[in-house]
């Protein structure tokens, strides 16, 4: 059957010495998260008025000037997706278009000009299509996206650059996280505040979450849980992923109060969550109730979710004084949800949320 991009000619150029890095990959046994890179990557530029310069590289360092506002200024923008392939010959991109419409908010917020959708599109398109072959087969294995768009005009000057580059880069990859976590409370350092850029998906946000995260780690805990900022009293988020917890019998998770990150895993579990009667309220959890209710045993399961980890349990919550609160389930309803995204994410149950979008490798 053709395909759509066999009778489209290709915008994009491919620089020789693709298809050799690509026909020497090898699919190592053990995939991790992250760890394994693609050789090739896309790359567009914005010269300040059009997107040009459209191209599959070999996988490589970049070159940027050491003035670029990305590295004094942090302007870079990005997101975290998937493409399945399990039990298909088609690869699938779950939910593109939302990332495209989350990488456009979270570059409005940094007063970058928005990536138009056609390149973010063809860049994704692109990487499919020549990772295709070695997209893992295997349930909970996938091509692991990573878009980002920065600023590369150089200066001191505190406004925006007038350049832009587009890159993507890929990671077959196992789920980020396959235990349960333990997560440490973090009482002194925020990580978001009313007004800052907590629900735009930048680099900031990260740089102000190292200094916890690193310490949690060296404590023996996965990831941090964030609180509001100026009381330290609501429960936010963890450092790249939402929470839920499940609290007699319903599913609560908090709203989304301008400080959180909108994550499109929350979004979709909120979506199956109604479809399938589950009680759910999106509100303000106050971290000193939650750990009763844990306590007291109101509060059953706890959960994590995002695109990497898709939905990991959640064994602890450990605050600085080192108390523990550890809910009577792990991965009960957790793994109810994580099955029932997944069954979609992987295209075994139906799609009738229209999620999930083919791209055609032949
Ligand atoms: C990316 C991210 C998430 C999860 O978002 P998904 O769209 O579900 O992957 C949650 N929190 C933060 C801070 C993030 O950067």
């Amino acid at each position: 059957m053709p395909t759509s991009a066999a009778s489209t000619p290709r915008a994009y150029a491919i620089e020789s010495g693709c298809a050799e890095a690509l026909a020497s990959f090898k699919l190592p046994q053990t995939l991790g998260f992250g760890l394994v890179t693609a050789p090739v990557m896309y790359s567009a530029e914005f010269d300040g008025s059009s997107w040009s310069n459209k191209q599959l590289l070999k996988y490589g360092p970049l070159e940027i000037l050491p003035g670029a506002r990305a590295l004094q200024y942090a302007e870079l923008v990005f997101e975290g997706m998937k493409a399945y392939r399990v039990g298909k010959d088609q690869p699938n991109l779950f939910r593109p278009h939302d990332h495209w419409r989350r990488l456009a908010n979270s570059s409005e917020r940094l007063s970058i000009p928005v990536l138009p959708e056609a390149v973010f599109m063809e860049g994704l398109e692109a990487m499919v299509r020549a990772c295709a072959p070695f997209i893992p087969r295997i349930s909970k294995q996938a091509l692991y996206l990573r878009p980002f768009v920065y600023g590369t005009e150089a200066g001191y000057l505190i406004r925006n650059s007038t350049t832009l580059r587009f890159i993507i880069i890929a990671n077959p990859s196992e789920v980020y996280q396959s235990g349960a976590l333990s997560v440490a409370i973090e009482r002194l350092d925020a990580r978001a505040a009313n007004g800052g850029t907590g629900t735009a998906k930048t680099g900031g946000n990260y740089a102000a979450s190292l200094r916890a995260s690193s310490a949690a780690s060296a404590r023996g805990h996965h990831v941090v849980l964030w609180l509001d900022a100026p009381e330290h009293r609501y429960v936010q988020e963890l450092s790249g992923m939402n929470l839920f917890a499940v609290i007699d019998g319903n599913l609560h998770t908090p709203e989304l109060d301008g400080t959180i990150l909108p994550g499109i895993t929350r979004d979709s579990l909120i979506a199956i969550a109604r479809r399938d009667g589950m009680p759910l309220q999106q509100r303000r959890i106050e971290i000193d109730e939650l750990l009763r209710q844990v306590r007291e045993g109101r509060c059953t399961e706890l959960f994590a979710c995002g695109t990497a980890a898709i939905v990991s349990p959640i064994k602890q919550l450990v605050d600085a004084d080192g108390a523990v609160y550890a809910p009577a389930q792990v991965d009960t309803i957790a793994a109810q949800l994580r099955e029932s995204l997944l069954s979609i994410q992987e295209r075994r149950a139906a799609d009738t949320f229209g999620w999930t979008r083919e791209v055609q490798v032949g």
